[in-house]
């Protein structure tokens, strides 16, 4: 089948009744920047969008926007005018792809309630045209293996028979900025797409130590942003803190044990100060309760001291493989389990603690004077994004 356009569905944003046309104007240019490559127009309105092809591939252009929040499901559809020849000629043509010997059914939504056929009469008069073309088919109206969709609507009449599954939730950019702390492990990535679902704009945050880390570890993280730019139609910004100096203070001052803890609790001292600086609201991180030893609640009660700023958990309560699924659906899973560690095996706490004392936390920590090496990271971070990494490979071309 030939298709001219993708029938887009909205998500949660249809709950929306003041400000519903800013939330699908958000949505337009989010597909229009994850289309700017190809020649296909998006055109949204108050209750759908309708993207034109412009003789572009489908399954390209679906594969581009499928990560898209704020799309329920999509439709690859043919737009025909309103008359029963056009209805018949391509319902014939639908029911050439599909299996022989399967059971299929026609089934009519009539927006434009003054189109001279009812929904009835539609549906025998496909259903006939198709039986009488294609008579190794069979109707059946409850558990059919196909569906041939007729929307009948003001401007035209759409028919498809495929509907594929978009990520739901709401625009980006609709629920404010939060700062991602961005490892490059599996579950911050998701943590982040999770967040991003909601409508809220991120920007990332990662603390890098060289040459305890290596480059390889941080040519990963930005190729995590990269995924996640391109899924998201959105140029992530990662910001990169230096973070060797920090590290070798807190490996010099504090206990093995509860080095993870005051390690954490920097980490979240910095990511709250970046935040307030690029206008975020809250941070978010891929922590999940009782993975690990700074994930069980004290860890977290001890290092989330040290700011009042939101601290985001989107993954908090779900199970290992339920991330693992996750992250393969987001694409981010292949790059994530490449072997290059974040945390290098020196800086590792052999036996850390589960349940740290926050007093004795705080106690060795006021051993260190850190302000000036806080501000130091802060002040010499670099920012990537996937921009700049398009820009380079231009470049190479050249
Ligand atoms: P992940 O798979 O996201 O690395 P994890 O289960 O390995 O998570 P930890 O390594 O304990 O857990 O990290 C917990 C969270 O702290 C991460 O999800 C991430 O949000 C943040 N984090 C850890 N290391 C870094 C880092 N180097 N830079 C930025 N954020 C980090
Ligand atoms: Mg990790």
């Amino acid at each position: 089948m030939k298709y001219d356009h993708i029938l887009i569905r909205y998500g949660e944003l249809t709950l929306k009744t003041k400000n519903r046309m800013m939330f699908v104007s958000k949505l337009k240019s989010r597909m229009e920047r994850a289309l700017n490559s190809t020649s296909a127009v998006v055109h949204a309105n108050r209750d759908r969008a309708y993207i034109d092809l412009n003789n572009e591939d489908e399954a390209l252009v679906m594969n581009k926007i499928k990560h898209i929040s704020g799309i329920l499901s999509m439709s690859p559809v043919v737009k025909i005018e309103k008359s029963v020849e056009a209805m018949k000629e391509f319902a014939v043509k639908f029911a050439k792809g599909f299996d022989k010997g399967s059971t299929f059914k026609i089934e009519v939504k009539r927006a434009d309630k003054n189109f001279i056929f009812k929904t009835h009469d539609i549906q025998q008069l496909l259903g006939t045209e198709v039986l009488m073309n294609e008579d190794h088919l069979i109707v059946d109206v409850r558990k059919p293996d196909y569906k041939l969709m007729v929307e009948v609507r003001f401007d035209a009449i759409y028919m498809y028979s495929e509907v594929l599954m978009g990520v739901g939730g709401l625009p980006l950019g609709t629920g404010g900025k939060a700062l991602l702390m961005l490892s490059g492990g599996i579950d911050s990535p998701v943590a982040g797409f999770e967040i991003m679902k909601r409508g809220v704009e991120i920007e990332a945050i990662h603390f890098h130590s060289p040459p305890y880390t290596s480059e390889m570890a941080l040519d990963k993280v930005k190729k995590l942003i990269d995924i996640m730019s391109e899924k998201s139609g959105e140029h992530i910004k990662l910001h990169v803190i230096p973070f060797t100096d920090l590290q070798t203070t807190i490996h010099d001052f504090i206990p093995d044990n509860l080095s993870m803890t005051t390690t954490r609790r920097i980490m979240l001292t910095l990511a709250e100060k970046l935040a307030t600086e690029i206008g975020a609201e809250a941070i978010v991180n891929g922590e999940n309760l009782g993975q690990v030893a700074s994930q069980t609640l004290t860890s977290m009660f001890a290092i989330n001291e040290v700011t009042s700023m939101p601290v985001l958990r989107p993954l908090l309560t779900l199970e290992k493989n339920e991330i693992i699924k996750k992250a393969v659906e987001f694409e981010t899973y292949e790059t994530s389990i490449l072997p290059y560690e974040d945390c290098c095996t020196i800086f590792k706490p052999k036996a850390p603690k589960t349940r740290p004392n926050l007093e004795k936390v705080k106690q060795f920590e006021s051993k260190m004077d850190i302000t000036e090496k806080l501000e130091l990271a802060l002040k010499n971070h670099t920012i990537y994004t996937d921009d700049e990494k398009n820009t380079s490979e231009f470049i190479d071309l050249l």
